[in-house]
């Protein structure tokens, strides 16, 4: 960041209006000195962002998002700040000044792998014509030419080497074809494909760059999928396939989790638009993208789903606000095996049928209840259901509900869960702390976006020590809403950071936040949150 002299910054700031960029995005509609729309960050139908054309800026009533032009290309094209002052810069002509030379060559391989991925995606999609094999398999599988067109679908030839010969015939070097993931070296030091015998998607980000593959097996007794890993063009945990088909719709109502990437194009073939699929365990980031374009995630239950277990799914998508309904399909059926037999407009019908993740799992905690079975461990399942649930209101909701089920008051219930808590581990008793009275008011009066804040700016004190000092100068204690990040926040202050003892609430925090990348952009939001909501 610190490489990008201020000037050009401010230089492509100028250059780029607000307001043009929103169009991009939404419908804004002027209101007196200032725009207003529906906001692109946050499901909503009466418009609560307001632009800001004098200084250059926006910001959300409603989900609390704001900042300048290069802070909405971050959002709204998921990308670095870094990344972000090119991709304006490249809109208004402005040409990126020098940077370092490590930099340079990390931009030039950068660079080589986005037109590497280009030709590799052409190779392969030329090969799926040619070959008998791959086209029986589509057959099969019922996917059509358009299809195969739309979604630039391809097939790695049954040979050693052909795409590595394809790539230096092309004249890419050993170390590009290596950092590509596409090939491998084995003990010989000899390279060999990757990927053999199988069908290919590649995956392209919302600016047409093919960032990474995935790759199915045609042949039963073969690992199913593949996936190219983390490359200098794209980390394994931020890749959405299809992501970029669903990109200028805002607000969807919910987003279908397809199981993987070719269910995903046979949903998309059979009439569903708002697929996306992962190439394996859903990650925080990939949960945090997702929640800037809907507040709901459909998943498909069924074998080939690999998105990790539910309970982790839960969890992650209760930070993130994220409704999980879980569509289970009959008989262990995928969802193009499902449309197959069924129909597209049957599968509509299990989406609406679609339960709500939380109950399921509460109810299958249930289970045996009546059958007067050992109720301190059906208590103990539901304790965990319950404490996954980050959203106090939402937690209050099951809680009563669990209550009612095994004849207890709502009091009754939080004691119980309290004390199974203590029996289990007493030490991470702050990890999922019973809820209290004052925190469920706090939690009417104040959204969770400034609890988020509270623990961002925590998390981003904890990295950057350095900060304290100048965090400290503009942000009161008092800013702070939670009694318990207050404390810690005037631990922090007065100890710039050296903790005799870390708080375990803390160290929760860190982990919680390990894979979200914080920056001074975001945290100056953050700031500006708490100080906003300090009266
Ligand atoms: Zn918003």
């Amino acid at each position: 960041m610190a490489s990008i002299p201020e000037e050009f910054i401010e230089q492509v700031k100028f250059a780029n209006d607000i307001v043009d960029l929103f169009r991009l995005y939404a419908d804004v509609k002027k209101s007196g000195r200032i725009y207003l729309c529906c906001c692109p960050f946050h499901a909503e139908k009466t418009p609560s962002c307001a632009i800001y054309p004098e200084s250059n800026s926006f910001y959300c009533f409603g989900c609390h998002v704001g900042g300048d032009v290069i802070k909405f290309i971050t959002l709204t094209e998921n990308v670095s700040y870094v990344e972000a002052i090119q991709i304006l810069a490249q809109r208004s002509g402005l040409v990126m000044p020098s940077t370092s030379p490590e930099q340079k060559q990390k931009e030039f391989l950068r660079n080589k792998c986005y037109s590497l991925n280009r030709d590799a995606a052409n190779f392969y999609y030329q090969q799926i014509t040619k070959n008998q094999e791959s086209l029986q398999f589509l057959k099969a599988k019922q996917i059509l030419p358009e299809t195969v067109k739309q979604y630039a679908l391809g097939y790695a030839p049954d040979e050693q080497s052909a795409l590595y010969n394809y790539l230096k015939q092309k004249n890419y070097s050993e170390r590009e074809i290596f950092a590509s993931g596409l090939c491998r070296k084995n003990q010989n030091q000899k390279f060999y494909d990757s990927f053999r015998k199988r069908m290919i998607f590649p995956v392209v980000d919302s600016r047409d760059h093919v960032i990474a593959f995935g790759a199915m097996a045609i042949e039963q007794n073969q690992p199913e999928f593949f996936y190219t890993d983390s490359t200098p063009v794209a980390s394994k945990n931020k890749i959405i396939f299809l992501l970029n088909k669903i990109h200028t719709l805002q607000n969807q109502e919910f987003f279908i989790l397809a199981e993987n990437y070719f269910q995903a194009v046979f949903l998309r073939q059979s009439g569903f638009e708002n697929v996306i699929a992962i190439p394996d365990k859903l990650t925080a980031q990939q949960v945090n993208t997702i929640a800037r374009y809907t507040k709901q995630i459909l998943l498909i239950s069924s074998p080939s789903a690999h998105y990790g277990d539910m309970q982790y799914i839960r969890n992650l998508c209760s930070q993130a606000e994220i409704f999980v309904r879980i569509v289970s399909l009959p008989n262990h059926a995928d969802s193009a095996g499902f449309i197959r037999n069924y129909g597209a407009e049957a599968f509509r019908k299990q989406l609406e049928q679609a339960e709500d993740a939380v109950q399921n799992a509460l109810e299958n905690s249930w289970n045996g209840l009546d059958e007067e079975q050992d109720r301190t461990i059906l208590l103990q399942k539901s304790a965990a259901v319950l404490a996954g649930i980050k959203n106090p209101l939402e937690r209050e909701v099951y809680l009563t509900e669990t209550a009612r089920k095994f004849q207890l008051t709502p009091e009754q219930m939080q004691n119980l869960m309290d004390s199974l808590h203590h029996q289990r581990s007493p030490s991470s008793r702050s990890n999922s702390r019973s809820l209290s009275k004052e925190e469920l008011n706090f939690s009417f009066r104040y959204s969770r976006k400034k609890r988020f804040s509270e623990e961002q700016i925590l998390v981003y004190l904890v990295r950057f020590p350095e900060k304290i000092s100048d965090i400290r100068s503009y942000l009161p204690p008092e800013s702070f809403m939670t009694e318990s990040y207050r404390e810690i926040y005037q631990l922090i202050c007065q100890n710039e950071g050296n903790f005799s003892e870390f708080p375990p609430e803390l160290s929760e925090l860190v982990r919680k936040y390990q894979e979200i990348e914080l920056n001074d952009e975001c945290i100056s939001d953050c700031v500006h949150v708490l100080n906003s909501s300090a009266k």
